[in-house]
């Protein structure tokens, strides 16, 4: 019999209890205070309490069941009688697909992702789990992680770095097929550098990572995979090449013989020549053959139409890491750069992995409709002979993992409404329509309870910033929480121009200091710890809470994560995305806010341009692009602040005798049934089962190690 503390442990190492809100409720009701200063991470929680206060605890607020109930749940979801993916996907079970990431956003208490991407890696293990789609995540352990957002009293942005230990994580070493903790090697300039690998299970998912602390490393090399996206070009190459090479390495020393290779974004995409030059030096193969073999079993997938957001290594430092591959490969060293460049033939252009990663895949495919358009306009270069609507780039529209994001209390709403296994009919639109029948009030009640939550957090953190920079404390505390609450929260860059909404003062100070409608305005976000004019667009927004016009309504919450925005997600009424089209691939934070209850508000970019109907949320223009940027922003300001002004505000304060704004619920409603199934982990990954997965897998050579 296990005690009570042994079957804790077991809960807490697999990450299934990330999307499982009554399980991360058992670690909070031990000890609030623990709990949250172990930023709710319940590894370090039962680390923090003693046997002895977990038997009282367990007494006063029955862990006990709860946790016994729990362990149940998770061995009937470890082992389940069937699932989409046996059916489906049956063939990848002995051979699965290996997905690729430089970061991986599950929870924040493992802060291996920066943003956007990494919280889609993550979203897609949960999915393919939930799935039971056959697939082993690959990446690196940051052991530095991405840093914390600190504010100073100008509203600066300080990036903290808590560096984090093993045994706070559910991570354990990974074995190799002997039974032994599983090590491997990559060959960098002068020297040999050594990962071990660890691996932490995301429910029915591997996650292996590598990290460089490994006695055989010098103390530099020790620090190389120490942070994502840390450094400079020659880190980040080294880096690049320890995911992709080391990565493949792992996957073969753990005894995993991956059928496909999914590289997510450019950053693996090294992947591609190691697994070419270990069919070259182990099988012999012809080293054409073999490019074109691992090609075959590639699918890439490309997140970015930003020029910046592409990697571009100088030919001499990309020529001075690659040799070793080159010789692997037996083929000439300016062979393998060309694989890289966009003119094989110009000798002195840089090195571009997504370059290589678009000419070497089966598959390349962007992550919205539009931006499969901007993709294959941007990429016609490597096919000049073929018209720009038959570049060989598709697309896949990124979708979220609706549990990780969905407030607990929506979710027993959905239970009672769709039905207790709603979540395995998540991709059915039939089963959506049932929202309809749901009583808009009990919706409407639901929603003021969540704000209710989200505002706390906000004050609490505004007056923490306060205090900690002596800055006076806002008084009365800021933030309305009958008003209308529009979030807008992400990375700090220029094009996505977090300073939108005040381009003009006096007009957004009227719009939110309405008595009758006043408006709540809640922003987060990071820069890139490098990024200094990321850094002062959140110095300006920032400075506008302290200012007289704004300090009532406008707040910023620091250091934007996955809680954070859990909290942001799950409380406000709107969220407002106002990116220079068509720079947004897809975007995904809007689609967490849809299942919540809240309204999508946005210019007709990334995903927003194939799923907004015309009355399931708000668009921001028509979609139609200026050539100069200024008049641009003019537009697309005017459009917005007149949709604010004469739709938006208005139709949310308009009540019915029970204080119900019933034409809002309307939309609300709406919004859920039709964007709900689409925009999901589980519709992504089928989609990528069936796309890319299953014709890469029956294509592959079976030798393909
Ligand atoms: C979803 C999410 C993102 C990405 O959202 P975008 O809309 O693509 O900007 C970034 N950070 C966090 C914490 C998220 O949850």
């Amino acid at each position: 019999m296990d005690t009570l503390q042994q079957k804790l442990q077991k809960l807490t190492q697999n990450l299934w209890w990330t999307w499982r809100p009554e399980v991360r409720a058992i670690f909070r009701d031990i000890d609030h205070k623990v709990y949250h200063e172990a930023h709710r991470n319940p590894v370090r929680v039962l680390r923090q309490v003693t046997p002895a206060f977990l038997d009282q605890r367990a007494s006063e607020v029955d862990i006990t069941t709860r946790s016994d109930r729990a362990l149940r749940q998770l061995e009937e979801y470890l082992n389940p009688l069937t699932t989409w993916g046996l059916v489906h996907a049956g063939t990848l079970l002995s051979r699965p697909v290996a997905y690729f990431c430089a970061e991986f956003g599950i929870h924040e208490c493992l802060p291996i992702y920066s943003g956007g991407l990494g919280i889609l890696a993550g979203d897609h293990l949960k999915g393919a789990s939930n799935l039971g789609v056959p697939l082993v995540g690959v990446g690196l352990l940051y052991h530095q992680g991405y840093t914390t957002q600190q504010l100073d009293a100008s509203f600066w942005q300080h990036d903290i770095t808590e560096p984090f230990e093993i045994q706070d994580l559910p991570l354990v070493a990974a074995l190799d097929t002997t039974g032994q903790p599983a090590r491997v090697h990559v060959e960098l300039p002068g020297r040999i550098v050594w990962a071990k690998v660890w691996e932490a299970k995301v429910g029915r998912i591997r996650l292996i990572l590598l990290d460089t602390r490994d006695d055989a490393n010098s103390e530099e090399d020790q620090g190389l995979a120490a942070r994502l996206y840390g450094g400079d070009q020659r880190m980040r190459i080294q880096q690049e090449l320890l995911l992709g090479v080391g990565g493949s390495r792992a996957l073969r020393a753990l005894g995993i013989t991956a059928s496909v290779y999914h590289l997510n974004e450019g950053h693996s995409a090294f992947a591609i020549l190691e697994r070419a030059r270990h069919r070259v030096q182990h099988d012999g193969l012809d080293p054409w053959l073999a490019m074109k073999e691992s090609a075959q079993a590639t699918v890439f997938t490309t997140h970015t139409p930003v020029d910046a957001g592409h990697d571009r290594f100088p030919a001499d430092l990309a020529a001075e890491h690659l040799r070793s591959l080159a010789d692997g490969l037996r083929l000439p060293l300016e062979d393998v750069m060309a694989f890289g460049r966009v003119n094989p033939n110009d000798h002195g252009a840089p090195f571009m992995p997504t370059v290589l990663a678009l000419k070497q895949s089966r598959t390349a495919n962007a992550v919205s409709a539009l931006h499969g358009n901007v993709s294959r306009a941007m990429w016609n270069c490597l096919w000049p002979d073929l018209k720009e609507e038959n570049v060989p780039i598709g697309h896949i529209t990124n979708g979220v993992h609706t549990h990780t994001w969905l407030s607990s209390e929506l979710n027993q709403l959905f239970q009672t409404h769709l039905g207790t296994n709603w979540l395995d009919g998540i991709v059915r639109p039939d089963m959506w329509t049932k929202i309809e029948s749901m009583d808009s009030a009990e919706l409407w009640e639901i929603k003021q309870v969540l704000k209710a939550r989200l505002i706390r957090l906000a004050r609490d953190r505004s007056n923490r910033l306060h205090e900690r920079n002596g800055l006076p404390i806002v008084m009365p505390p800021p933030l309305d929480p009958d008003a209308l609450t529009i979030g807008f929260a992400r990375r700090f860059v220029p094009y996505k121009r977090p300073d939108l909404l005040f381009r003009n003062l006096d007009r957004i100070a009227a719009l939110i200091n309405n008595p009758q409608r006043p408006v709540n305005l809640l922003f987060a976000g990071r820069a890139h710890p490098a990024d200094g004019p990321g850094k002062a667009l959140i110095q300006r927004v920032g400075q506008f809470t302290e200012d007289p016009r704004f300090r009532n309504r406008v707040a910023f919450v620091e250091n934007y994560n996955i809680h954070v925005g859990r909290n942001l997600y799950q409380g406000v009424d709107a969220w407002l995305n106002n990116p220079q089209r068509p720079l947004e691939a897809c975007g995904t934070s809007g689609m967490k806010v849809v299942a919540n209850g809240g309204l999508h508000i946005s210019v007709l970019d990334g995903w927003w341009a194939e799923a907004y109907d015309g009355e399931n949320g708000f668009a921001i223009g028509n979609g139609e692009i200026h050539s100069n940027q200024d008049i641009q922003d003019e537009r697309d300001f005017e459009d917005l602040l007149s949709l604010l002004e004469n739709v938006i505000v208005p139709m949310y304060y308009e009540r019915d005798a029970q204080g119900v704004p019933r034409q809002w619920m309307h939309r609300v409603k709406r919004s859920i049934r039709t964007l709900a199934w689409r925009f999901n982990a589980d519709r992504m990954v089928m989609d990528y089962v069936r796309n890319c997965y299953l014709p890469a897998a029956t294509a592959s050579s079976c030798q393909m190690p």
